[in-house]
């Protein structure tokens, strides 16, 4: 079943990367019928990639079976089952023909990811040291999301990501832009304490990549704000230092993304917080959204 589930996770993770780089088709080799002349659409024609398709949330249900078989044991026809809605990537949302989800399916989405995280083992490393996961908080109908790198010892110990003094900086942040914390989402690339705070390694990302690919799949947000190098270059798939990164609107997908530096970095670097203050003004333009003026 993990095999199954890893081989999933890496077909998964190359469709969306040849979404991203805007592959939309790929040939297919179609079998041909014994004996029969191949028609000229099926052999020669290019398919659509299929959307990448996220794994099933919920195991597979067995249709009921009637009562009237149960009982006599006869053959009776299997009853239907309404297939249920697929939750689509962001970089499928420009083709989604689902509307968007209710307040309460991204609740139950979430819940459910949720625990399927608190019971994760993919690293054996961080089950072994973590204290709890650190999922995520905030509006499941957020516009904008806050990606950070990885839970610290405060947000290990409480479950909450950016709690402690970088959380509180965060809290100063979003203040400053005229928002809460109950306006946005925060979580991070990875729901597990590293050890000692040491930076998170490409397996640990990889095994965590596709919990915060249905995060912003159920969310949907219209943007991401990366905090620190680590949160975007993972985002990104990129090697770009974080002070490239920074001052300018990437895409991923359908998401607006900007990048800035982590608050504990800005707790150590005063002289950045200016960098990331027009970072935020540059986001919050993007989203409409009027800063009050600046007293004199
Ligand atoms: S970091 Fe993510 S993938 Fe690794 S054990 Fe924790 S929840 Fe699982």
């Amino acid at each position: 079943m993990d095999q199954r589930r890893q081989l999933q996770r890496l077909v998964l993770q190359r469709l969306e990367s040849l979404h991203l780089a805007g592959v939309l088709d790929l040939p297919r080799r179609v079998p041909r019928p014994r004996g029969d002349v191949v028609p000229a659409a099926a052999s020669a024609g290019a398919v659509h990639v299929p959307a990448p398709v996220a794994p099933p949330a919920k195991p597979v249900r067995t249709a009921p079976v009637p009562p009237e078989a149960a009982v006599s044991g006869g053959a009776a026809p299997p009853a239907a089952i309404a297939p249920e809605p697929r939750i689509l990537f962001p970089v499928e949302r420009e083709m989604a023909s689902t509307p968007t989800l209710s307040r309460a399916q991204r609740l139950e989405g979430l819940d459910q990811v949720s625990r399927e995280v608190a019971h994760c083992r993919r690293c054996a490393e961080l089950v072994a040291t973590r204290t709890q996961t650190v999922f995520g908080t905030g509006n499941p109908m957020a516009r904008l999301v806050f990606l950070g790198e990885a839970p610290g010892a405060d947000e290990d110990r409480q479950g909450e990501p950016f709690v402690g003094r970088a959380g509180q900086l965060l809290n100063d942040i979003l203040a400053a832009c005229t928002l809460k914390r109950e306006d946005v989402y925060i979580l991070n690339i990875l729901k597990c304490r590293p050890p000692g705070n040491r930076a998170p390694q490409p397996q640990e990302v990889s095994n965590c990549r596709d919990y915060l690919l249905r995060q912003l799949e159920i969310i949907r947000p219209e943007f991401i704000c990366c905090l620190g190098a680590v949160a975007a270059q993972n985002l990104l798939d990129t090697t770009t230092p974080i002070g490239q990164l920074r001052g300018r609107i990437h895409q991923f997908g359908q998401i607006k993304v900007v990048a800035t530096y982590h608050p504990a970095y800005l707790l150590r670097n005063q002289s950045a917080k200016r960098l990331t203050w027009d970072d935020m003004k540059m986001l919050m333009r993007a989203m409409g959204i009027k800063l009050p003026a600046k007293k004199k």
